[in-house]
């Protein structure tokens, strides 16, 4: 189970975010769709206990990651979300598998190229295993990030924008990846875009409206 209830952000320089009390079910495919500055990145980053709200529950499996401390959430955070975020990038000294070695050890997962070689597998680039970021292809560079978003089995997938930069058929092709890959590792799925092309790919959308956000100077 995945959930926002009543939440509300107040940035640095006073203007506070309202999001929709939103409830998702485990497994369940959801886009989250609206236009510049409703609140897409402000849900997905409370969602992963990037940004902590002035208030609100956020419900994540069966934590509620308002409650957790910092080192909990970021443990947690590692462990059980995977993120696909355009500006999350790869640790340019490190080879591809050792950027999945990486996400591993900071969940406190053991050690397992097995699973790293089968994620690589899945996504079809298990001759990029030994390559450094900075020689990957924007799409393979696509790739690898949501092989590390699944390598350590999340419960939920959290995508930013995945599919703005692609023309339809790359959209159609990262789509499928991100739905067939969260299907079979039994997570949530959770695109945020202002992308619409994204609705006919997931089962539910939550539309978020413009301007739920109030700015207060003083
Ligand atoms: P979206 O991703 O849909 O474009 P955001 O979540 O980035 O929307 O922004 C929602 C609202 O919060 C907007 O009004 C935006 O101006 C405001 N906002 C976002 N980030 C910040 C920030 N760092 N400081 C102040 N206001 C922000
Ligand atoms: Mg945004």
């Amino acid at each position: 189970m995945l959930a926002l209830e009543g939440i509300t952000h107040r940035y640095r320089d006073g203007s506070t975010v309202s999001l929709p009390t939103w409830q998702g079910g485990s497994g369940e495919h959801w886009a989250i769709i609206g236009p510049s500055g409703s609140g897409k990145s402000t849900f997905l980053h409370i969602l992963a206990g990037l940004l902590r709200p002035a208030a609100g529950r956020i419900v994540v499996g069966d934590q509620e990651l308002h409650r957790m401390g910092e080192r909990a959430l970021d443990r947690f955070r590692g462990r059980h979300i995977g993120l696909v975020f355009q500006t999350l990038h790869l640790v340019a000294a490190l080879t591809v598998t050792d950027n999945l070695r990486l996400a591993r050890y900071f969940a406190d997962l053991p050690r397992d190229d097995t699973r790293i070689r089968t994620v690589l597998g899945r996504l079809d680039i298990d001759e990029l295993a030994d390559q450094y970021p900075h020689r990957l292809s924007q799409g393979q560079a696509q790739r690898v990030a949501i092989a590390r978003a699944l390598v350590n089995e999340p419960l939920a997938i959290l995508a930013a924008e995945p599919t703005s930069a692609l023309d339809d058929r790359n959209c159609r092709q990262v789509m499928a990846l991100l739905t067939e890959q969260a299907r079979e590792s039994g997570a949530s799925l959770i695109v945020a875009t202002h992308d619409g092309r994204v609705r006919e790919y997931m089962e539910h959308t939550l539309e978020l409206a413009p301007g739920t956000s109030e700015a207060h100077h003083a």
